[in-house]
């Protein structure tokens, strides 16, 4: 069986005018070239700094902008290339989530109004009745009080009105839903509820997740597979415990580092990178992260480093691991 979401060398390019320089127009290489899929019932988190693309990739496989190139297939069928028309079934499969629960909530909307908009686009309430048990379950499934559903969104604290984001996806019956920095402008406490709410769900509902994310901490809770994207491209994409217990790619070992270790104590060597992300509109020749990179060396300055197996089912694109194991700082500390 083909995976539930595959994403084939995902290119997406905007035409910014006026930058830099204050005229004419400048290509910005937002994502550039990246692949990955996910199983059903999976969660597959992207993760990078602010900038790296995470985003723009979410958005491509919700279809909101035509991509400049590449694949996105969604149960085998291609959804990249569809007009409205053929594509409306398709997205009740993909649902999303965003970051600012109040800003993607209507606030002219009541809670039950927004919960049951999906229910009737979709055609999946056939009556009163019908739309009204939906709600009662919606509400049941993200923890909330019935009566909730008569409030407006300002009434709600940012937790709440997340749950009724969480809700409205789930109204769709989605397969995949699309995580867009979910949890990130949320209380530590209501996070940590949230993301165990997204946890249940998946089990119960056999959901899969893209889970994007710049917080690599909460990503360890929640994730089967970590993808790590830098300027564009992903970097590393290997099983949750191979990446955390042994980075093979320098950029997820930096991110890495500023991660607290669970067990009292215990620290990882902070790795602070030098430098700024450099601009998409001009990424650096060679490996994309050389100009930050503190084992890059003259082969890295000049050729770009393919996306490449190892074991155990990890990606990485970094040139040490053509290098003798003695001379790869990499080589050893953990699972291949
Ligand atoms: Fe660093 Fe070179 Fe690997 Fe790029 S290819 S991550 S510059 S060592």
């Amino acid at each position: 069986m083909s995976a539930l979401l595959e994403v084939n060398d995902l290119k997406k390019h905007f035409a910014v005018r006026g930058a830099p320089l204050g005229f004419g127009t400048v290509l910005v290489r937002a994502v550039d070239g990246v692949s990955f899929h996910v199983e059903r019932g999976e969660t597959l988190a992207l993760v990078g700094e602010s900038g790296c693309g995470k985003s723009t990739v979410g958005r491509a496989i919700l279809r909101l902008f035509d991509i400049t190139d590449g694949q996105v297939v969604l149960d085998g069928q291609r959804i990249d290339e569809l007009s409205p028309g053929p594509l409306r079934p398709l997205r009740r499969r993909v649902q999303a989530v965003f970051q600012d629960p109040f800003s993607s909530l209507n606030p002219r909307m009541r809670v039950r109004d927004i919960l049951a908009e999906p229910m009737r686009n979709f055609g999946l309430a056939d009556s009163k009745a019908d739309v009204e048990a939906r709600l009662d379950a919606l509400m049941e499934k993200v923890r909330l009080p019935r009566e909730m559903a008569n409030r407006w969104p300002h009434e709600l604290s940012g937790g709440q009105r997340q749950r009724i984001g969480i809700a409205r996806a789930l109204a769709a019956e989605p397969e995949l839903i699309v995580c867009d920095e979910a949890v990130s402008a949320l209380d530590v406490s209501v996070k940590a509820q949230i993301v165990n709410l997204l946890q249940d769900l998946q089990q119960e509902l056999g959901l899969a997740l893209l889970f994007i994310s710049h917080d690599l901490a909460i990503v360890e809770h929640m994730t089967h597979r970590v993808a790590v994207m830098y300027l564009g491209k992903i970097v590393e994409l290997a099983p949750k415990e191979r990446i955390f217990a042994a980075p093979k790619h320098p950029y997820t070992e930096a991110l890495l580092s500023a991660v607290p270790m669970p067990e009292p104590g215990a620290a990882r060597k902070r790795i602070i990178l030098k430098g700024d992300v450099p601009s998409p509109i001009n990424p650096p020749r060679g490996c994309r992260f050389h100009t930050r990179c503190p084992y890059a060396f003259d082969r890295c300055r000049v050729e770009e480093p393919e996306l490449r197996s190892m074991q155990g089912g990890r990606l990485v694109a970094c040139h040490l691991h053509d290098l003798p194991a003695a001379q790869n700082p990499l080589a050893g500390s953990g699972p291949h």
